[in-house]
């Protein structure tokens, strides 16, 4: 879902073949000393450096890898002396093009999905291709090898679910495999991958979730790339939901995002364009106005209602009201969060906010917390950037940092509660996975679809 800060776009030329990806699915910072690779039956080939084995078997085995310092190490069960040991072990089934079928390839268990995210947790998938195990100071790192276009097919399901309309499909697919070529080099650098399987880069949860109708969709926009005026590919930013109107990429991504739409995500002439850009004046009838009810953003409920959404987002996502929705805090909970992830151990109590800089979405992009000290001294701590604020106002991850605030005071004045009110998830730049949903229940075609979204580019298809 491309939701930290980026490093800054470079000028990407388009690819003249199918690219190979190098998947991180396990990584260090998942602080894992052992996981269990199930193989089903067949004919797969084991590499121990330069030696090659082959493991033929009439039925699915398990075979635990083990990262021991520096060194990996196979095993067949626990307390077993082990096959095979290394600096690297990669494995991969004799027919691998076979993989690419739903639940098809090695079932690895244990895998962390929504990493830090508020949604986080421990899932058994399955994957296609190659698995190459690394061993870092006791930590695993396993790296999945694919093509692009297979690694493209599993994303789309992972990311939202097979029973999206092909238009829907056929367009994730293509901003995903555009900001893909643009970040493969320089997401994750000195790992022995270049992208991870989670929100930093795209979710990536290997055949577990890969529908037929998926893989066709994927396949019929097989080489389509987004490419700017200037004939570089577009750093095709995506995220859940903008909330209505699409932020600016400068604001987020700097100068060298280009291409990119920075308008209300409705059809022309809605009503969303009077909020367009959202300021201090206008954010609270933005975030919570009547005329919501009438709303015609392709993001909003009324084009892609809330209780359909678990049926079209990907299985880890928690079902939710994400165009609008609301948070709320004790006091003291939200002091205990930003002593926590803030880092400001003087806080005694919480004051206020005080909104510096916010987008054209209404997304803060630097935001003043007012507290008081243990002497009763009034300071402020200046957040800059969405990720930060979202980060720190939120035990685990806030959806946005398009947002109002309430506060509920006790008879002497002090803040009791604190009500956050909000629009949209993720940073809003790009196409809006839930607003691309819509616009295709709607009826409109790929084509339109990433025109809306990146309206300075157009469809080039790269290779066949
Ligand atoms: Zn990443
Ligand atoms: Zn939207």
């Amino acid at each position: 879902m491309a939701d930290l800060n980026e490093p800054e776009v470079e000028n990407v030329p388009l690819p003249n073949r199918e690219p190979l990806c190098r998947v991180g699915i396990v990584l260090r910072e998942d602080s894992k000393s052992k996981m269990v690779l199930e193989l089903p039956a067949g004919r797969f080939k084991l590499e121990e450096g330069e030696t090659s084995f082959l493991l033929d078997s009439q039925s699915a085995v398990d075979l635990i890898f083990e990262a021991q310092g520096n060194e990996i190490v196979c095993f067949e069960s626990d307390g077993a002396a082990p096959i095979h040991s290394g600096d690297t072990l990669s494995i991969e089934p004799l027919k691998v093009q076979e993989t690419l079928l739903p639940k098809g390839g090695m079932l690895l268990k244990g895998v962390v999905a929504g990493r830090g995210f508020h949604w986080q947790k421990e899932v058994d998938l399955t994957y296609p291709g190659r698995l190459e195990f690394f061993a870092r100071e006791g930590n695993l790192i396993v790296v999945n090898v694919l093509p692009m276009e297979a690694y493209l097919a599993c994303v789309v399901t992972s990311e939202m679910s097979g029973a999206c309309p092909a238009e829907f499909l056929k367009a994730q697919a293509t901003a995903a495999r555009s900001w893909m070529m643009v970040f493969l080099k320089n997401k994750h650098t000195g790992e022995p991958f270049s992208i991870c399987n989670d929100d930093c880069c795209q979710r990536y949860q290997g055949t577990t979730f890969l529908s037929d109708h998926v893989a066709g969709a994927v396949e019929r926009s097989r080489g389509m790339f987004i490419v700017t005026e200037e004939g570089y590919l577009c750093a095709a930013y995506y995220s859940k939901s903008c909330g209505g109107i699409m932020e600016r990429a400068q604001n987020i991504f700097g100068e060298g995002a280009v291409g990119i739409s920075e308008k209300p995500d409705a059809p022309d002439g809605s009503i969303t364009s009077d909020f367009n850009p959202v300021t201090e004046e206008n954010i609270r009838e933005w975030v919570t106005g009547k005329f919501l009810k009438k709303s015609d953003s392709f993001c909003s409920p009324n084009v892609c209602p809330e209780e359909t959404l678990p049926k079209y987002l990907g299985a880890v996502d928690e079902a939710g009201k994400y165009y609008r929705w609301r948070v709320e805090y004790a006091r003291q909970e939200l002091e205990d969060i930003l002593r926590q992830k803030a880092g400001v151990a003087d806080m005694a109590e919480f004051v206020d906010f005080h909104p510096i800089q916010r987008g054209n979405s209404g997304r803060l992009h630097e935001l003043g917390i007012i507290y008081r000290d243990g002497g009763a001294n009034l300071k402020t701590l200046t957040v800059k950037s969405q990720y930060e604020i979202r980060r720190v106002l939120h035990e685990k991850f806030l959806f946005s940092s398009a947002f109002v605030w309430d506060f509920e005071r006790d008879a002497d004045g002090r803040i009791n509660k604190i009500a956050l009110r909000g629009a949209g998830w993720g940073h809003g730049v790009g196409l809006c996975q839930i607003g691309a949903l819509g616009m295709s229940l709607q009826g409109h075609s790929y084509e339109d679809i990433i025109k809306h979204y990146y309206s300075g580019c157009t469809l080039v298809r790269a290779y066949e």
